[in-house]
């Protein structure tokens, strides 16, 4: 790890300026950043504590949706009764996600902000070859151990896996992240690899994320988040879906269906194709299950992940029906 200066900037007008300087960060919870730091990925000169600016860390919820700044922490989010009632998968996606301790530390912006888990992009003295962390130099994980890396929205320059869970969530309700003063919708802040994975995100230098916004509604309400992975708890997802539903009066038509997917895709991913084929279905478990193999349509694996392609509508379409059983 190599020496770094530390600034603690009094404002967020502040933190956006000392940012935007070359090798600057922005530190929240640090539970990623020091990590990335000590693994020797990423190399700050300057490292701008913003864990104490005011007004950051609200969770407000009420009947138009939900707005939650970007230091309010995991576990805060997690637990809180409105967020519980209104946003269930929101909720859910954040207690599953990582450790208690990691959760009671890391705030959402940090964790919209992190980084893949793809083994060949944190190990750079053993991996020169990373498109992502060094453009132009290759991609190691092509050709090597592929478990966790993505079947969805890859490219021949980078094949990772978007490992959060959150986003996954916000992606299937419409959230919008809020950057200042602009505002984009979380499908469109996170970039597809193509030819530049070493770009992830459309946050340009001098912003920073201030808040998420995700708007009410009934799908929101009735919904939730199913994580399949290796072991139980502290672990990121082999595959996982966001999913919120809406019935007509009948119970069983569904009126509105949104899902997204996690753990399989470079980054999250919503299943546009598989929410038009059952909008106005009524809701049986055959239909469930053959509706959201389109999920995966188009999806490429390399090899070892191939099991992603078998898993990820299974768990699609049981995040479905346990929400039908509850109408
Ligand atoms: C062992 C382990 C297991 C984990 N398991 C999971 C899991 O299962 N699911 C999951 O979703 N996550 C998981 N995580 C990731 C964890 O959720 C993130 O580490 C955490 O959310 C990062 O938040 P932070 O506040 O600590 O960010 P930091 O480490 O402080 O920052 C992370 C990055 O975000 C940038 N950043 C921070 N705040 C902002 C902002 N407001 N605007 C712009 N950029 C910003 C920083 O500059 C840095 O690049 C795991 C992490 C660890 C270490
Ligand atoms: S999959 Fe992406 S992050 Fe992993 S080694 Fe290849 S280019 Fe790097």
């Amino acid at each position: 790890m190599r020496d770094f200066s530390y600034f603690r900037p009094g404002s967020v007008d502040a933190a956006r300026q000392a940012a935007a300087l070359p090798g600057a960060m922005l530190l929240a919870g640090g539970t990623t950043l020091i990590d990335l730091a000590k693994c020797g990925v990423a190399e700050p000169n300057t490292l701008v504590d913003i864990t104490h600016l005011k007004g950051l860390d609200r969770i407000e919820v009420n009947e138009r949706g939900a707005t939650i700044g970007a230091l309010a922490k995991m576990g805060h989010i997690a637990d809180n009764a409105d967020i519980k009632s209104q946003f269930p998968a929101i909720s859910e996606a954040l207690w599953q996600a990582a450790s208690a301790q990691i959760r009671n530390m890391a705030t959402i912006g940090g964790n919209l902000m992190q980084r893949t888990r793809c083994p060949y992009f944190r190990d750079p003295s053993n991996f020169s070859a990373c498109n992502k962390r060094q453009p132009g130099s290759g991609c190691s994980a092509i050709g090597g151990v592929t478990r966790g890396h993505a079947v969805l929205g890859t490219s021949e320059a980078c094949i990772a896996m978007y490992p959060g869970d959150l986003a996954t969530a916000l992606v299937a309700f419409d959230a919008t992240v809020h950057l200042g003063e602009r505002k984009l919708l979380v499908d469109d802040f996170f970039l597809l690899p193509g030819t530049t994975p070493d770009r992830e995100h459309a946050i340009e230098p001098g912003e920073m994320i201030t808040a998420i916004e995700i708007p009410g509604s009934a799908a929101a309400r009735r919904s939730t988040y199913l994580k399949i992975r290796d072991r139980q708890s502290y672990e990121f997802a082999a595959a996982s879906a966001a999913v919120g539903i809406e019935f007509e009066a009948d119970g069983r038509t569904i009126r509105d269906l949104r899902v997204a997917l996690g753990g399989v895709a470079t980054k999250p991913w919503r299943a546009r194709a598989l929410e038009a084929a059952l909008i106005g279905k009524v809701l049986e478990p055959e239909t469930a299950r053959a509706a959201s193999r389109l999920a995966v349509e188009g999806a490429v694996d390399h090899g070892a992940n191939h099991y992603k392609i078998e898993l990820a509508p299974r768990v699609i379409a049981r995040a479905i029906l346990k929400l039908g059983e509850t109408a």
